[in-house]
């Protein structure tokens, strides 16, 4: 079957792609580690469960406003407010089936063909593919590790041309944990406002930040900045509800209009009971949130101390996400691989420990490590690491 050309340069999903060889490994009697996940290992708080069978109870399993439901985009809206201090309408919101269809439907309503996307790298691998999906062109920008895998105001005026419609910003970011302060925003924001470009603002690991420093939104810096910013979000990481499909978009009215109506003829709806699932996670305390906010910030502890202690491993530290991305370069090469690819293939079939290589979040020299797993099996991994080097010094 010919398929169409679109589907044909797809990249799949690296993250996805380990999971898979380490399952399989698994499915064969191996005791194997998998440090590949993203997402929270955690069960869905017990109050959102509640809620939900509340909601199927009650008959709220029918379709619903393609955007969503008004209760759940009234609770985004106050959200916003509640945490970011930003004065939102109902019609400015849309519910998505997670944080990843908000993207994809943004990109759609957003590009035509050649129409440009600066992408900060290391990257969150759906970014391209999404981009590309909407016949955009991702256009690459290689945030340094020695500035914290951040780019820079130049290195994004460099990257801009006629083309160029929109940046993504990912704050704290998938796959470094790097976080963006309210300077460096503000002048990759005075960069955006001189050129006219929309930015995604991607906030999914905006609860879980271990540093002191604060979740800032590009959408906070100024009325211009509110305007040009689009936000993306949901419960996925912060409620731990990967699998609930919730996510959403906030901003421009057009914007959110014409994905509005995108999402009605292509999902219809996001799931009718997950949606008051989330109105309960949106609404209720997040004492739970925090819980496993702690849980996290004790394992990234351990695991950076242990990671850092591995010859040939080199670890700028996070300040928030699930996530270290340490530069494995050296630790490669000291057992005989001049590609770290080859290393994390050859340290899942001979040490059993799953983690995803960096190229596929376009930086090569670098491993993800998730931590959202237990400190037990944290301890494990990183002591098979270290043994696998050792072995080899
Ligand atoms: N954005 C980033 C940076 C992510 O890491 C993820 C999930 O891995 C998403 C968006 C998508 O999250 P959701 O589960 O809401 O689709």
């Amino acid at each position: 079957m010919k398929l169409a050309q679109r589907v044909q340069s797809l990249t799949p999903s690296s993250t996805l792609a380990i999971t898979a060889k380490a399952k399989a490994l698994k499915a064969e009697g191996h005791d194997v580690i998998g440090l590949g996940a993203g997402e929270p290992d955690f069960n869905t708080p017990e109050y959102i469960l509640e809620a939900a069978k509340r909601a199927m109870d009650e008959g709220k399993t029918k379709y619903t406003p393609s955007g969503g439901v008004p209760e759940l985009k009234n609770a985004i809206v106050a959200k916003m407010k509640r945490d970011l201090d930003l004065e939102y309408t109902n019609e400015q919101v849309i519910v998505t089936t997670g944080a990843k269809h908000a993207l994809f439907t943004l990109f759609q309503v957003l590009l035509d063909e050649g129409d440009e996307v600066i992408v900060p790298a290391p990257y969150w691998v759906s970014y391209p593919e999404q981009i590309k999906l909407a016949e955009g062109k991702p256009v690459f920008v290689q945030a340094q590790e020695e500035n914290r895998f951040k780019i820079t105001p130049e290195q994004l005026k460099r990257a801009i041309t006629p083309k160029t419609k929109a940046v993504i910003i990912n704050s704290p970011s998938n796959p470094t944990g790097m976080m963006y302060s309210r300077e460096e925003l503000e002048a990759i924001g005075e960069v955006c406002v001189e050129n006219d470009l929309l930015i995604v603002s991607d906030e999914i690991y905006e609860k879980l930040i271990y540093s002191q420093e604060a979740h800032i939104s590009m959408a906070q810096l100024s009325e211009q900045l509110f305007d040009q910013t689009i936000i993306i979000n949901g419960v996925s990481k912060s409620h731990s509800m990967t699998g609930w499909r919730i996510g959403y978009a906030i901003g421009n009215k057009e914007v959110i209009k014409a994905m509005t109506n995108m999402a009605s003829h292509s999902t219809s709806n996001p799931t009718s009971v997950a949606q008051y699932a989330a109105l309960a996670a949106y609404t209720s305390s997040e004492e739970e949130v925090i819980k496993m906010r702690e849980a996290f910030k004790e394992r990234l502890e351990a695991l950076y101390g242990w990671m850092t202690e591995i010859p040939g491993v080199e670890c700028v530290k996070p300040s928030g996400a699930f996530y270290l991305f340490p530069n494995v370069k050296e630790a490669a090469e000291i057992c005989g691989f001049n590609n770290v690819d080859d290393w994390v293939k050859t340290l899942l079939e001979k040490e059993k420990v799953a983690l995803v290589p960096g190229s596929g979040f376009g930086s090569p020299e670098n491993v993800r490590l998730s931590y959202a797993t237990s400190l037990e099996q944290l301890k494990e991994a990183a002591s098979r690491i270290h043994k696998f080097v050792k072995e080899h010094q």
